[in-house]
């Protein structure tokens, strides 16, 4: 768990009697929230460790009003925190500081769709599978598909730049948002992107997307949709060892084969899946890919030919195909609800989210399993592999006294081993409370300087959401200073 640094505490303006006045003034009384039993609903977000209280929530019901709260609290030098759904596993709309939040909740219209330029502007409370839902009728999708979709908001994707399954050929949320209206901290609004297909200039968007809250609200996106594929198979390849499971997923790749998505599941986290969704996985397998292939219907027999043979050769010892939509939507139904499924296994859980090259999956998984030995945990891992994106789960019960000092240390440890087989700290998850000091490891004290700047330049007052994704919130002579904590990155890494 993150320490929350108070010496980055902006200064306040306003006591906090007086901010809640003004902006029930401004914003109306029902719109802001103060009372102690509706702030503790905004103390955390899903990864549930990290907490802290706010001191007031504002539901705006539009961008002005967004616009408008944002510049009373902007002002008065109160932290301003940005909530979708709060499904987020890093820590990232946990108001560290207390300070406001601004709940998106009310902003959840899908204001337009445009089937033919294939685009829809929508609010960001938006839940990201209730515009597929709404596109569905034209033929189209919107392509990011956390595994959260059912609950989390585009806003939030946005911000922190989800991904999901089929992001391994479609993209991740960046290349899906083309244009966004913005609040910045001093309530001004601002459009960055454009509908046209290539906006001249600096992409502030690109900036922007995957900036957890910390250079501004969104309160309108304009993203792409993708037209249904003529056809999907999904396959279920079975291994009686991580390895080979493992090898077949750079297999399939090598061999310029792009799943629609391939993930993996392995030894308990199937068992455990399978005795909470009945999805069909094999209980007595140790590892699982889900395999999804989509395009048009004649070149799929061909690629599912390939497929199935690279999967043996590496050593799967069976093939199952999908027969219909109903067993497809099963095998999916699993892999998305692991994480609510593992909760049998130990009631907590901190969710790694490293990346690593995927010609290193298996060693990373090994050590995974090495470090559950030593911690004395329960780590399941079930993840994207084509990404090479590693969710390795540490489940514990928190009435063991020490246990959670125990799993973030072990969680630190495969973090930082992902980063020495040269990933990186984060695939999807972003950065949060919880990683934010782990950013020294990839990046240098200047690489963090020009982003302290680049914040500054969104962010004039240093009021948006401080304490996440930079080591600091103070200024870059403090990351300077800290030179001395970096620690040794392998030659190769991503940086
Ligand atoms: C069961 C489960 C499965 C998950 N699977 C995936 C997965 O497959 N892929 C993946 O990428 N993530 C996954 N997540 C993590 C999470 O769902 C995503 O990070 C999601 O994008 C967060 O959306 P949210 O609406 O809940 O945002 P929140 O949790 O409310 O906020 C997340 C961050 O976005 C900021 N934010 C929210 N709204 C706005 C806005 N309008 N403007 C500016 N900043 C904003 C917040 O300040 C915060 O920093 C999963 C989470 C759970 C619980």
């Amino acid at each position: 768990m993150a320490a929350f640094d108070s010496q980055h505490d902006p200064v306040r303006r306003l006591t906090r009697i007086e901010l809640i006045a003004r902006l029930s003034d401004a914003i109306g009384p029902r719109a802001v929230l103060h009372r102690r039993e509706e702030l503790l609903l905004y103390e955390y977000d899903g990864s549930a460790l990290d907490m802290a209280e706010p001191d007031v929530v504002v539901v705006p019901g539009s961008t002005a009003d967004v616009a408008t709260a944002v510049r009373i609290a902007g002002e008065a030098g109160w932290p301003i925190i940005a909530r979708g759904a709060g499904t987020g596993l890093s820590g990232g709309s946990v108001p560290a500081l207390g300070g406001v939040v601004v709940s998106l909740a009310r902003l959840n219209r899908i204001v337009h769709i445009d089937p033919e330029n294939r685009l829809a502007v929508v609010q960001p409370g938006v839940v990201n599978a209730d515009l597929s839902v709404a596109a569905a009728h034209y033929g189209l999708h919107f392509a990011p598909d956390p595994s959260s979709q059912k609950s989390s908001t585009i806003g939030g994707n946005a911000a922190e730049n989800a991904g999901g399954p089929h992001c391994l050929k479609y993209g991740v949320t960046t290349n899906h948002v083309i244009a966004a209206t913005i609040v910045l901290s001093d309530g001004s609004i601002v459009r960055l992107g454009s509908e046209a297909p290539d906006a001249p200039g600096y992409d502030l968007l690109g900036a922007f997307v995957g900036s957890e809250g910390t250079l501004g609200i969104v309160t309108e996106l304009t993203v792409r949709l993708t037209p249904d594929p003529e056809d999907v198979r999904t396959f279920l390849a079975i291994y009686d060892d991580l390895e080979p499971a493992a090898d077949s997923v750079s297999a399939i790749i090598a061999a310029g084969i792009v799943p629609a998505a391939l993930e993996m599941l392995e030894g308990e986290g199937i068992r455990v899946i399978e005795e909470s969704v009945h999805a069909g996985y094999p209980t007595d397998a140790e590892a699982v890919l889900l395999i999804e292939i989509d395009g048009l219907r004649d070149d799929l027999d061909e690629q599912a030919g390939r497929i199935e043979a690279i999967c043996r050769a590496c050593g799967a010892r069976d093939l199952h195909t999908a027969r219909d939509e109903a067993q497809r939507a099963r095998l999916w139904a699993g892999r998305k609800g692991a994480l609510a499924a593992c909760g049998r296994i130990r009631p907590h859980y901190h969710i790694q989210d490293g990346v690593v090259p995927r010609s290193r999956l298996t060693e990373v998984l090994r050590l995974t399993k090495d470090v559950a030995a030593r911690y004395n945990l329960v780590i399941v891992n079930i993840f994207h592999a084509g990404d090479g994106n590693l969710h390795p789960l540490l489940l514990f019960d928190l009435r063991e006294p020490g246990v959670l000092d125990r799993a973030m240390a072990a969680g630190e440890e495969i973090l930082y081993a992902c980063v020495a087989a040269g990933g990186t700290i984060s695939g999807e998850h972003g950065i949060g409370l919880e990683k934010r000091d782990y950013m020294t490891w990839i990046y240098d004290p200047d690489d963090i300087c020009a982003m302290l700047e680049l914040r500054a330049a969104f962010d004039p007052y240093n009021v948006m959401n401080p304490c996440k994704q930079l080591p600091t919130g103070a200024s870059c002579g403090d990351v300077k200073h800290a030179r001395g904590a970096q620690r040794a990155i392998a030659a190769g890494a991503w940086v």
